[in-house]
């Protein structure tokens, strides 16, 4: 028997695969990626196909340990996070799929929920959830599968069907179909889940028609999950940790009290905001869920989304070809005094947190004939930093949570200038760490935490580098108070314009 030398994390993502190993130290070994198909049988449908979730998933994993040179015996435990909400339903004796996958994006449930807000039953559902009746999480998606086949519901009811989140579909896969359970953070996307029982709720169960026998137990983020099957990459290990992605990224990068948080610069912005053990109060256009405590205990969170983030960069790349490359947005920023009175909002798909107003659309506001394309460019990148500041705003106001930190991932993170611009419409510090697969980190931590492979929660993992901080600047005061007016303003304007549509 060799000492086990490795972690493996699985993140399942939206449009792919990744497998990632640290060793004990936390330090990354080697990794694998691979996209898998999207299905869009119609405009608001997104489907994956849960056989080739697997197989990406089995293909990366043995790409990570061929390259790491590792075999699955030199494993201490497997950490899985996962693509939020999206809804899966197999069969628990034969492990096979009982159809597509019905991804987080997909809309065909907007009537459905548009009904339930009709009927009043928003309430309760904020009341028990933390979240709102969206098509974005699973129990309508659920529904609509137990709706379509009759003979799917009869066969959910006599307990021959399981229903899961992707963690759960890999779960019973990865265990050999011995284990059907999930973790809190993952459980609290399904619009089933009590956060006040920290369990499913009776109520919503009946409300959507989701029989009970088919729902997996719920467990803690870092307890045990059962064990790899052995035949299928030659050893049994510790399945150890288990988070949604957002939850796990949070994780990864050590934010497990109240206060830290951590925003994902991609196509749109992602925060994550920890308030401690203790639900806060009710935020309106904030979310309520299930983050990570130091040991993957379940507590609770803010969520917030902005819709378009690094998607404005994007625009005025390929869209409007004012420039090369997104990079480039960085010294042009640099390059001017200000935006010449430009305040840019690229609400192209309606305004997340805290607004939620899918009519809003994009605007510019303050062009003169003196605007330049660097005026712009600046004034998208001001945007995520505004954008982020008025949500983080919102979860801290009425809450009485204190922001400690802000910590920063995604592809647009690596833009040092629009961090120092957060760091100042903040007013609080911003840290950026060396690793940028936050996400499979923080998987690789739980299981690490789990398993007792690291030392404990407090142990840095060294593929974070040393992190670089954004302290707010001498200006930061001024930057925030009449940018944040002005953002305001063009925000108000938008709305106004959004009530007149038809
Ligand atoms: P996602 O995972 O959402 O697809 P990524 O995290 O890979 O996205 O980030 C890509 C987004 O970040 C793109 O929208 C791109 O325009 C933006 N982006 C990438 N690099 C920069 C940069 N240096 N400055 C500003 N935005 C950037």
């Amino acid at each position: 028997m060799t000492a086990a030398r490795a972690l493996l994390a699985i993140d399942q993502g939206t449009t792919g695969s990744r497998a990632l190993l640290v060793d004990r130290e936390g330090r990354e070994i080697a990794s694998a990626y691979r996209e898998f198909p999207q299905h869009f049988p119609a405009p608001d449908r997104v489907e994956h196909d849960p056989e080739e979730i697997w197989a990406s998933v089995v293909a990366v994993v043995r790409e990570a340990l061929a390259r790491a040179d590792l075999a699955a015996r030199d494993l201490a435990a497997v950490g899985i996070t996962n693509q939020r909400e999206t809804t899966v339903v197999w069969e628990r004796g034969s492990g096979r799929p009982a159809g597509r996958a019905i991804v987080w994006q997909d809309r065909r449930t907007a009537a459905r929920c548009a009904a339930l807000r009709a009927a009043g039953e928003e309430e309760r559902i904020r009341a028990a959830t933390g979240l709102v009746a969206d098509p974005y999480f699973s129990a309508t998606k659920l529904e609509w599968i137990l709706e379509s086949d009759p003979d799917l519901r009869w066969r959910a009811e006599a307990g021959d069907l399981c229903f899961g989140t992707v963690d759960a579909w890999l779960i019973h896969r990865l265990t050999g179909g011995r284990v059907h359970a999930t973790d809190h953070t993952n459980a609290s996307r399904t619009l089933l889940y009590s956060l006040a029982r920290g369990d499913w709720d009776p109520d919503l169960c009946a409300l959507f028609g989701v029989p009970p026998a088919m729902l997996p137990e719920i467990r803690p983020s870092a307890a045990a999950f059962g064990e790899l099957a052995p035949d299928l990459f030659g050893a049994a290990v510790p399945i150890h940790g288990v988070a949604g992605d957002q939850q796990a990224a949070l994780y990864g990068h050590g934010g497990t009290r109240a206060g830290e948080a951590k925003n994902t610069y991609g196509t749109g912005a992602f925060l994550v905001l920890h308030t401690g053990p203790e639900r806060g109060p009710d935020v309106p256009g904030v979310l309520t869920t299930v983050a990570c405590g130091p040991r993957g205990e379940p507590e609770r969170a803010y969520e917030g989304s902005i819709l378009v983030a690094g998607a404005a960069i994007q625009w005025l790349r390929d869209g409007l070809g004012l420039l090369a490359a997104a990079e480039e947005s960085e010294a042009l920023a640099a390059g001017v005094e200000d935006t010449g009175g430009v305040v840019f909002v690229p609400a192209f798909a309606g305004l997340g947190t805290p607004h939620w107003e899918p009519a809003a659309r994009g605007a510019v506001f303050g062009l003169t004939r003196g605007t330049e394309r660097a005026h712009l460019v600046r004034a998208a990148l001001e945007a995520m930093a505004f954008a982020t500041a008025e949500a983080l705003e919102a979860m801290t106001g009425p809450s009485g949570v204190r922001l400690a930190a802000l910590r920063a991932d995604g592809g647009a993170a690596r833009n040092d200038w629009l961090l120092q611009f957060q760091a100042d419409v903040l007013g609080h510090e911003v840290i950026r760490p060396a690793a940028t697969e936050l996400t499979a980190l923080g998987a690789a931590r739980l299981a690490g935490v789990g398993s007792g492979f690291l030392s404990g929660p407090e142990q840095p993992l060294a593929a974070l580098g040393t992190p670089r901080r954004f302290a707010p600047s001498r200006e930061w005061e001024t930057r925030r108070r009449e940018g944040l007016a002005r953002w305001r303003r063009a925000v108000d304007a938008l709305l106004h314009w959004a009530d007149g549509a038809p």
